[in-house]
């Protein structure tokens, strides 16, 4: 049983069944857990309820389960977690590092445009700030955190932690270490610009969710997918704003589809076949720099934990 302080998570959306894809992350965050002797959960993200699909979590356990990855406490689901993250909300609006949007997603584009704005990355507008001096009297349809901290107009901070986030950027440029990719930097306000923490049809925003949850399960070490690591920067900057620990951050590599793009549930990756979960988690391995492993799931799983310490 874990002994150590160390406490990691799997942190799938119930939007499909696990992929090749998603157990690579599934299964180096478990392998990270157990070589360092730590504890292992499982967060069911289903915030997005719109993109979530009946009975996926309870699949997604099922398959974990089948590969011989087992949580060492009950999953948690995002769902249940609405007035937890309007607490942290509230504290950031009390702080004066959210605010109110009025902005329609056409506003965003036209203001964009007239700064000459291309988009930026994930394709995605980087907001130009137009609500941050207030709302014109029009209704508030979404909550922003302000990523502009480092500028002189930035209100006296209200609470301490908001001196260290201002310290942590030099210029805009947030730096942080990954434990896979080595140093990595993003320039927030230039980059992603003031980001929302609840959607304007009222659903939690991912960023918000995640760094609420890591912070409340006490995590900490985060092993997930790299099409996930440039939202670290986002995440690093709202634990400071909420005066919360940075856990350390194991982007890992990704797994291509035949279009050599990221196999993902959206491009129709195959689901996980688990009458097979020794060549599901070999497939896995191999991503993952492990030799192949014959026998049965649990000694190979307890190779590769072995394999993974000398890392
Ligand atoms: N729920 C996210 C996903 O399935 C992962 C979030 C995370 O690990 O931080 O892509």
């Amino acid at each position: 049983m874990p002994k150590s302080a160390y406490i990691g998570r799997f942190a799938p959306s119930p939007t499909g069944p696990l992929h090749a894809g998603s157990l690579v992350a599934a299964l180096a965050s478990w392998l990270d857990a157990r070589a360092h002797g730590g504890t292992w959960l499982v967060r069911i993200e289903d915030v997005d309820t719109p993109r979530c699909l009946p009975g996926m979590d309870a699949l997604i356990l099922q398959q974990l389960a089948a590969c011989g990855l087992h949580p060492d406490a009950p999953p948690t689901y995002q769902s249940q977690r609405g007035p937890r993250y309007q607490q942290a909300l509230d504290q950031l609006v009390a702080s004066g590092w959210a605010y109110p949007c009025a902005c329609s997603r056409k506003e965003i584009e036209i203001a964009c445009a007239a700064l000459g704005q291309v988009r930026g990355r994930n394709a995605e507008l980087v907001y130009p700030g137009t609500c941050r001096s207030g709302l014109l009297g029009r209704p508030a349809r979404a909550w922003r955190l302000r990523t502009d901290a480092f500028k002189e107009n930035w209100p006296p901070a209200l609470i301490p932690s908001a001196q260290a986030a201002i310290k942590s950027i030099v210029d805009g440029v947030l730096t942080w270490h990954d434990r896979q990719l080595g140093l990595q930097q993003q320039n927030l306000p230039k980059e992603v610009g003031d980001f929302v923490l609840r959607r304007a049809d009222g659903l939690w925003a991912y960023q918000l969710a995640v760094v609420v949850d890591d912070a409340a399960q006490g995590i900490t070490h985060v092993v997930r997918g790299q099409d996930l690591a440039d939202n670290t920067p986002r995440q690093i900057w709202l634990q400071q704003a909420l005066g919360l620990p940075t856990p350390q951050y194991l982007h890992t590599p990704l797994v291509l589809g035949p279009n050599g793009e990221k196999l993902s549930k959206q491009n129709g990756a195959q689901a996980l076949d688990v009458a097979q979960p020794l060549a599901a988690l070999n497939a896995a391995a191999q991503v993952l720099g492990l030799a192949a492993c014959g026998g049965d799931v649990a000694s190979a799983l307890a190779q590769w934990v072995g394999q993974w310490k000398c890392k």
